[in-house]
């Protein structure tokens, strides 16, 4: 059929997330009653709700088209050793944290050399072991399916690899950060055999609209009074600002009203930079949609 299937974690960090993206893209769902299947209206696209750890697999059996999960857990699965390539389309920049190592405070382990023949414990044995490779290091991996952080204090491992955001759960059980060995957030997914190409266009346009909403969310629409003869300083200090829109102010003719998109994210002090070349009335408005 020509429809759209996307496989979204039912519940946990990912999922709110991932549905308010797919709505942001002005898609509506039909949930049925055992919510694993929700039937796209007015666009063909419909999701799948699952456990994130099981998304790779259904891309690669093509049960769904595209998924949306983590870096962590898709490139746990390449670095398994499946051959296939789930392609990543889109980073969407939500579910940040990183895969760490910690070990206990006193562990005398102060270097990743230090690491070379100890036991990690870690949910992603196949990530871990690579990423430690590249830097040289040989460890052994024990493979837990939750509660990392509590191997050392049980004499089964030296060393975690575990995701942190804030670093808390490593505090409370006497844990140190000792090295970050991978960076990962949300990222769009899709299945290694290409999309037949009945359902390409559909594709091209859901991506379409995906990337309206992934540049609005970052982009700013500034708006400010500037003197005439600052114009091109004043345009360069805008984030990510092309083409500005000039207006003539009736009341000021040495100044003009100047409209621009900053498609990178406007700080404090960008506005106090603006400010002092003669910028005044600088407005910041959020960018609902964008399209083109
Ligand atoms: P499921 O029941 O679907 O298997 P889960 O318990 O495995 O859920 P969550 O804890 O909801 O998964 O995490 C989902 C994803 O959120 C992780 O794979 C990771 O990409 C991301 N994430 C962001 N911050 C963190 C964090 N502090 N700890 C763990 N995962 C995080
Ligand atoms: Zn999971």
């Amino acid at each position: 059929m020509n429809r759209i299937r996307v496989a979204i974690q039912k519940s946990g960090r990912l999922s709110e997330r991932s549905l308010g993206l797919l709505q942001n893209c002005g898609l509506r769902f039909a949930r049925s009653k055992d919510k694993l299947y929700w039937y796209g209206q007015d666009f063909p696209v419909d999701l799948l709700l699952v456990r994130d750890d099981d998304i790779p697999r259904i891309l690669l059996d093509g049960v769904c088209d595209l998924g949306i999960v983590g870096q962590n857990i898709a490139l746990e699965v390449m670095r398994e050793g499946e051959e296939r390539e789930l392609e990543e389309l889109r980073n969407l920049g939500f579910g940040r944290c990183r895969l760490s190592l910690a070990v206990p405070e006193k562990s005398g382990i102060s270097s990743l050399a230090d690491l070379d023949g100890c036991r990690i414990a870690t949910s992603y044995p196949a990530l871990t072991s690579s990423l430690l490779a590249e830097r040289g290091v040989r460890a052994e991996m024990v493979k837990l399916a939750g509660s990392v952080e509590i191997a050392p204090g049980l004499g089964i491992a030296d060393a975690i690899s575990d995701l942190v955001s804030t670093g808390t759960t490593l505090r409370a059980n006497h844990l140190v950060e000792m090295a970050v060995l991978f960076e990962s957030s949300a990222a769009l997914y899709c299945r290694p055999e290409r999309v037949p190409s009945k359902k390409q266009a559909l594709l091209n346009r859901l991506l379409a609209r995906l990337d309206g909403v992934l540049q609005a969310a970052e982009s700013k629409y500034v708006m400010l009074h500037a003197p005439r003869d600052a114009l091109e300083e004043i345009t360069l200090l805008l984030p990510g600002a092309e083409h500005p829109s000039l207006m003539d102010l009736e009341s000021d003719p040495d100044r003009v009203a100047l409209h621009a998109v900053c498609r990178e994210a406007v700080f404090w002090e960008h506005l106090e930079a603006l400010k002092g070349a003669g910028a005044s009335a600088i407005l910041v408005v959020p960018v609902e949609k964008m399209l083109g």
